[in-house]
Order: C-alpha cells, then structure tokens, then sequence
C-alpha cells in the first residue's frame, strides 16, 4: 500500500485467494437463512454497528486518510456517513404493500432478500460507499461479501474488524485484492446480486459477466458532471461554492462538477475569481491541520490527470491556475482552471476524476444545454442563477440522474436516490428505492383470512 502524500509503501493488504473468496462467499451463504429471517435482529445489528463505528471514529479516520490522501476533517466526515447510513436503515420500514384484502381474499406484495451479495467498491469514497451497500443490503436481509478497491483497502478491511464484533458470523465479509478478485466475486454462482461502484469501462464487464446467471446489478458508475452558470447568476458570491462543486476531494468525485459552461459576459471574471480560490487552496498532506486538498489517491490517476492537462495546454488551452504537479514527493496535483477549450477536447469529453476544471464559454442558454447532455454519462448536475424557477426550468432540461440548483452534488443524503443516467448506472442506492434494489418481489394472494 502506498500512502498518496509520499509515494512510498507504508502497509500490506492480503490479496485474497480464489479459494478464500469462495470460502468467505460460503460462509455468506450459511449465514443467509437466519439471518433473513431475524428482521428485528437485523435492525439490532445495524444500530450496533452504529454504535461501534462511532467508538472507532478516530482510528478509521487516520488509515482512510493514510491510504486515500484526503484531508483528516474529510475522513472524518466519512465515518459519520458510515453511522448515519447504518441508522437510517435500521430505522426504515419495509411492510408488505397490501393490494387487496376483503371478503373474496387478499393479495400482498412483499419483499424479499436476495441472498449473498456481493459489494464492489473503488478509491475515492471507500467507507461512504461501501456502506451505501452493506446497511441497505443487510437491513433488507442478505449477507455482503464486499470488496474494497486494491488502493484503498485497509480502511474498509478495519470497518469489517470492527463490524464482526457486533454482526453474525458469516453476515458481512470484506475480501481484498486486485482487480480479479472483483471479476471472481462477479463470476461465483451463490453471489445473487452485484451492487457495484466504480468507472463505466469496469461496470460494463461487471453487467456481461452478472448476465451469465442473470445476477441483479446495480451499477453506479462514472460522470462527467456538467454546471451552467446562467447569465443572471451572481458570479462573485457564488464562486467559493463553483470552485469547490469542481475540487472537493480533488475532483476524485463521481458527482464533481467536471465541465463549467459559463455565459461570455460573466466568463473571465468568474474565471477570475475561481483561479484565485485555486492558487490560494490549502494543499497538503491530510493531517496537517488546516489543509484543504491533499494528494490524488494514486499514481495512475496522477498521470491520467498529468495527461489531459498537459494534452490540453498543447492544443492551446489557457492556464487560469495551476497546470502542473507540484514539486513535492507525492501524488500533489496544483488546483487547476483551463479555459479557451472547445468541446472535443479529451478534458471536456472524459472524466478527469481529478483538481483540473475545464470553463467552457456559451452564448446562448438552450446551446449550453444542448452541449451539457452532449455525453454518453448523466450522473449528476448543477444549474447556478439568481432566479430559483428559471434555474429549475432549465434542471428538467438535463439529463442527470439528480440536478442541484445553487450548489453542485449537494442531494446525497441517506433518505434521497442517488443513480445515474445512460452510461453512469443502472439502478439507485439510498432511501427506500435503494433497499429495494437489494429485494425481490413475492406476491402473496388467496381466500379471505379469517377476521378476528
Ligand atoms: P474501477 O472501475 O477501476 O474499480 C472499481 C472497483 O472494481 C475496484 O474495487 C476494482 O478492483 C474492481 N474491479 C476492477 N475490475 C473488475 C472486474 N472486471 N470485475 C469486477 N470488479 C472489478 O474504478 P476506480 O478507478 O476505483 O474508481 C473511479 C471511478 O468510479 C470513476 O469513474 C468514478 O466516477 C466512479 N465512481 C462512481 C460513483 C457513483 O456512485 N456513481 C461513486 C464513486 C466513484
């Protein structure tokens, strides 16, 4: 394991063999029948598990910063996810839908587990997004194997540590290694269901190899979020919140803002504004106090970043801020705004997943529209004016599976679904359309039951 702040190795994490994954899915398996039928104990569980998260805060905070690069505060902020998730779910109900019941018979519709589960989740959001699948998962009923991303595992390996204390033997299990470990938990037969979260490139295999025994999958995938700052939008008080819509967590977002069309009258000062926010930002290693970015997570990204900065200076973009590494050891990246881009250029096409923000000019508003869902993705989206009903009017134009008004991925929230459009997923997580994600439909019907 390498922590991102130095570039050197700090940890070993297990690379888990065919036959322990196998093991650890059968052990999912046997767990499976009590475990479905214990509703109260599961909802037990899970605000046990709360609890214990809460008690080990500090430690998993210091790793997840260690193995992801993020500031301390952020990891922080991760592990009250974690709990806040494991109670939202422990509280939510999940009552049969009673369709018809009178004196010819009844009908209900209820909800079943699915069985073993298997949880794949990447570098960015290891503990958030693990647990948008484990409590929704468990809650509903079905035992998890889960298995974090190879650059991130040590985290989501502590969560598990932490979580067998109050969970069942067998009910949650946390597998790491490489790549194909992800595509044998895909492959083995007693895994029922995929919740996966990661690029599209993988989700794709993910949908090709589930289809073999028709696992359900959700799939939440990539984006290439786009914010239109309409022509009224007052530019200067909302700039902080712009900038950051684009560089929280380094842009190491699936919901970042990762293209910014922006009016010609308000372009360069806003342009501006947002490359002063980028030289002055705090980078830093995680744990220095104050620090408001730190490294990008691996060196992969850090060269795909590199890649499609440098690729877009050459073809003659303006650099705002930023443009380059910093001259430090470590994955450090300068927050970086470009501007005199057009649409083709791989930065504005891709996802850059990193602190480099593409501001794009537009003349027209229905134009920024139209080259806003010029993309195969349609995770989220921003809007940015001073009107509230024109910002919402335009909202219902994008093609996003959620559009935020005055700030940018600002509805994750446990009780609200969180999914993608065309190529950034199938399915949801959250609320109760995402623990539905995790069942099964079972009609019940037949004569009229006696009355008491
Ligand atoms: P990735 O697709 O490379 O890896 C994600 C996970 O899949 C890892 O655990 C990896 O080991 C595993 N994996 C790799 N090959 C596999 C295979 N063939 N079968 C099964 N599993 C396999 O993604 P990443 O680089 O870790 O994460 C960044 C991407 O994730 C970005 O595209 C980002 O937008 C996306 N993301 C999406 C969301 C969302 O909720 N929509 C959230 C966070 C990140």
């Amino acid at each position: 394991m390498i922590n991102p702040a130095t570039g050197t190795t700090f940890a070993e994490a297990p690379a888990v063999s065919e036959d322990q994954l196998d093991a650890a899915v059968r052990a999912a398996d046997a767990a499976y029948g009590t475990w479905r039928r214990d509703e109260g104990g599961r909802r037990q569980a899970l605000l046990a598990a709360a609890d214990a998260v809460d008690r080990s805060r500090d430690g998993l905070a210091a790793i997840l910063t260690t193995e992801q690069g993020k500031p301390l505060k952020e990891a922080v902020a991760e592990t009250y996810a974690v709990s806040a998730w494991l109670r939202y779910y422990a509280g939510l109900e999940l009552a049969p839908e009673i369709v018809r019941d009178d004196d010819r018979g009844y009908a209900e519709v209820h909800r079943r587990p699915l069985g073993v589960v298997g949880a794949i989740t990447p570098w960015n959001f290891p503990l958030t997004l693990a647990m948008w699948k484990i409590a929704p998962a468990l809650r509903a009923g079905n035992t998890v194997v889960l298995k974090p991303s190879p650059y991130t595992p040590l985290a989501t390996l502590a969560l598990g540590e932490i979580l067998r204390a109050v969970l069942p033997p067998g009910v949650l299990n946390v597998v790491s290694g490489p790549d194909p470990l992800g595509a044998s938990l895909t492959a083995h037969p007693l895994v029922r269901k995929i919740s996966f979260t990661g690029s599209t490139a993988t989700g794709r295999k993910v949908a090709v190899a589930a289809a073999g025994d028709l696992k359900r999958v959700t799939l939440e995938l990539g984006g290439n979020d786009p914010a239109i700052v309409l022509p009224d939008a007052p530019i200067q008080k909302l700039a902080r919140s712009i900038f950051w819509s684009g560089f929280m967590n380094n842009g190491q977002v699936c919901l970042a803002a990762k293209r910014l069309y922006v009016h010609r009258d308000q372009h360069d000062d806003l342009v501006d504004a947002l490359a002063d926010l980028a030289r002055t930002v705090h980078v830093d290693e995680g744990t220095v106090e104050g620090v408001e970015l730190g490294p990008i997570n691996n060196k992969m990204q850090f060269e795909r970043v590199s890649g499609l900065v440098s690729e877009a200076i050459a073809q003659g973009a303006t650099v705002a801020a930023g443009g380059a590494p910093l001259d430090r050891p470590g994955y450090f990246f300068a927050p970086t705004i470009l501007t005199g881009l057009s649409d083709g250029a791989r930065i504005v096409e891709e996802e850059q997943f990193g602190p480099a923000l593409p501001v794009l000019v537009y003349d027209d508003v229905a134009d920024a529209v139209a080259r806003a869902n010029r993309t195969t993705y349609g995770l989220t989206a921003s809007v940015w004016s001073d009107d509230p009903d024109a910002a919402a009017a335009i909202a219902t134009e994008l093609d996003a599976g959620q559009v935020t008004v005055n700030s940018h991925g600002t509805a994750v929230r446990p009780d609200l679904p969180f999914g993608g459009h065309k190529s950034s997923g199938i399915g949801v997580e959250n609320g109760p359309w995402g623990l539905l994600g995790f069942t099964e439909i079972q009609v019940l019907a037949g004569p009229a039951r006696r009355k008491p």
